[in-house]
């Protein structure tokens, strides 16, 4: 079990300063996390940790995030193998969020079967009422179908 200790937030000099880790979590208990290749410096994904996630995450040295649709703890990878191994853990001014650098085994972070989860683009600046979304990657790393067999998409509508 991991015995990590986050600091009580005291003051705003001790947030922004020290060397002290005093993360703030939102209402429901969540650190939102961005997380990047660690090599490529490419967005992988966007989610949450709570603060049992955070401290393992620390003590474990892999990525487990807080899944708001399914309420449980996340163990990126474990299902798939595709693990993000933790490079760099940083922590911003206000320490309200949090940014991983990752290796990830396998080379994609999608459950969708991309690299990234920010596999499309939104275009912009043109008229026009219809927006339509262009992918940025054009072939998917794995197929989720053969990774995941029947396991219920995490995607919520
Ligand atoms: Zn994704």
């Amino acid at each position: 079990m991991s015995d990590i200790k986050f600091e009580q937030r005291k003051s705003i000099e001790q947030v922004e300063e020290s060397t002290e880790l005093a993360p703030k979590f939102d209402q429901d208990g969540l650190i939102p996390v961005v997380t990047t290749d660690f090599n490529s410096g490419e967005v992988l994904m966007q989610g949450y940790m709570n603060e049992e996630a955070f401290k393992k995450t620390i003590s474990f040295g892999e990525a487990i995030y807080y899944s708001r649709s399914r309420k449980t703890l996340w163990h990126k990878g474990k299902t798939s193998g595709l693990v993000q191994k933790i490079k760099e853990i940083r922590i911003d001014d206000d320490q309200d969020s949090v940014w991983l650098r990752v290796d990830v085994h396998g080379g994609a972070s999608c459950h969708v079967g991309y690299r990234s989860c920010f596999y499309r683009s939104v275009p912009f600046g043109q008229s026009g009422s219809s927006v339509v979304l262009r992918f940025e990657e054009k072939e998917k790393v794995f197929d989720p179908k053969k990774v995941y067999g029947d396991a219920p998409n995490p995607t919520k509508l």
